[in-house]
């Protein structure tokens, strides 16, 4: 430690805390649209600048491997293990959900849409009057408390309905995907990428293997779990400065042409809910408390509807039926949410120590699988930074399964419905075996701070004799 100098610590922290107040400025500043200045003068960032000097955030350099053949692509051909790349778009990714969560909750307009609005409860109170000298009835207004619930409530029927949309997605895609493979003997591949809601769907399916393994099993899909999770166009579709997801122009085609499916559906509920149809006056019910949701039926089969607006009615009809599958589907969202919030408190995908984080992530993951290999009858606990990187690997379902078989003998499911006191057990035994294995600190800081600090010492530790290969992980453990 005593290598590096006090003051390169303190410029980083300075560095590390001067950014993210910027960005929460930033967000404030997007919400409130007020215009805050923000002075960058100071603040030490490694990678690449733009035109003016400021640097480039994340750094393009992170996702440099997803287009290269050479440089990660051999390790991930022989063990189907993630790269910095993948993770870093996983990410991006990761931001993007959480920033589409908060754009559901927030947006008025599908207030309108789904039918959330202020409800006035008009009550009458017996109040004294001073200058009859008696008491009066007086009419007050309770302010709605509800309304606040009802309108976080919109996400739940945003994802009721994208978890529909994601079934209809998969036998479509599936189909596409088969019908080329087996024609043309090339490896399958999407035929595009999917609309937002229904890549959150699958993706969070992703994160069952087995579940999905025998969804696939049960529904006839063959091709879908044998590609790899499409990184590079997920990544060529994401805005870093809105955390916006947005299909290339014309690719999108096979999604509306081919599957009659809406591109965005977050686009189409806004504007559906402006038009009086019957689909928007179905949508209304969601959020009415007034009206039971059954009573949705009477409003289906309008005149005049479009083949896709058919489809649309059929999938709303099918939320009706209360399908356990759907019902796993939404769950499977909804814990992933936790998850979606630590990456965005963390906000690794900003830090300046991102690629350093990354490295040592994957390398963490590869002692983890070890560890499964060495004590098949332990249950092992993930920490943040190697859990990130083996949801990443869970998304190239078929690559997951085979690495898994050859380094750890078996196809090993990924849990997130353990308790806690059980969960708690594991991360202490883990812990245990990963000192004892490795001779390393298993449960790290993992803050800004602390990680640019490990990535300088290992910048160090290249260039240095005095510090032993794999020494590092142990000097940074406290909270
Ligand atoms: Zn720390």
């Amino acid at each position: 430690m005593a290598l590096l100098l006090h003051s390169d610590i303190n410029a980083l922290h300075k560095a590390s805390k001067a950014k993210l107040i910027h960005m929460k400025i930033q967000r404030e500043r997007r919400e409130s649209e007020k215009n805050y200045e923000y002075d960058f003068s100071g603040l030490q960032y490694p990678g690449e600048t733009d035109g003016s000097g400021l640097p480039l955030i994340p750094s393009p350099s992170l996702f440099s491997s997803l287009h290269s053949t050479t440089a990660d692509s051999p390790w991930l051909v022989e063990h189907g293990i993630p790269t910095v790349a993948h993770c870093a778009t996983h990410l991006e990714l990761l931001e993007v959900f959480f920033a589409l969560r908060n754009k559901i909750i927030n947006s008025e307009q599908l207030d309108n849409t789904f039918g959330v609005k202020v409800v006035a409860k008009i009550v009458y109170r017996r109040k004294y009057d001073s200058t009859t000298k008696g008491y009066v009835s007086r009419r007050t207004t309770l302010r709605d408390d509800s309304i606040k619930f009802r309108r976080r409530e919109k996400w739940s029927y945003y994802l009721s309905i994208a978890v529909e949309r994601f079934k209809f997605w998969i036998e479509k895609a599936d189909k596409a995907m088969f019908e080329e493979w087996r024609s043309s003997s090339k490896k399958p591949a999407l035929p595009c990428l999917p609309p937002l809601d229904v890549l959150m769907v699958w993706h969070a399916f992703l994160l069952n293997p087995i579940d999905f393994d025998s969804y696939c099993g049960d529904h006839s899909l063959y091709a879908i779990r044998q590609i790899q999770f499409p990184w590079v166009q997920i990544h060529n579709s994401i805005d870093t400065d809105e955390w916006t997801y947005e299909v290339p122009l014309g690719a999108n085609d096979w999604t509306t042409k081919v599957a009659n499916m809406e591109p965005d559906l977050f686009v189409y509920l806004q504007q559906t809910g402006a038009i009086p149809k019957s689909i928007s006056r179905t949508l209304r019910k969601y959020g009415d408390s007034n009206v039971p949701i059954g009573s949705m039926w009477d409003y289906l089969r309008g005149f005049g509807l479009s083949r896709r607006e058919e489809i649309f009615l059929d999938l709303l009809l099918n939320i009706q039926m209360k399908d356990k599958t759907s019902e796993r589907l939404i769950g499977n969202v909804l814990r992933q949410a936790s998850f979606v919030d630590k990456m965005h408190d963390h906000l690794w995908i900003c830090s300046p120590a991102a690629e350093g984080t990354l490295y040592r992530a994957i390398a963490r993951y590869h002692k983890f699988l070890k560890l499964f290999q060495l004590y098949p009858g332990n249950i092992l606990v993930p920490t943040l930074d190697i859990d990130l990187v083996w949801h990443t690997h869970q998304c190239s379902a078929a690559f997951y399964e085979n690495s898994m078989r050859e380094r750890t003998g078996r196809y090993i499911d990924h849990d997130d419905k353990i308790g806690k006191t059980a969960l708690d057990s594991g991360i202490d035994e883990t812990q245990k075996l990963f000192r004892l294995r490795f001779g390393q600190e298993y449960s790290l800081c993992l803050c800004w701070d602390c990680e640019m600090t490990l990535t300088m010492l290992e910048k160090l530790e290249k260039n240095s004799a005095l510090f032993q290969t794999d020494s590092i992980g142990s000097i940074v453990e406290h909270g």
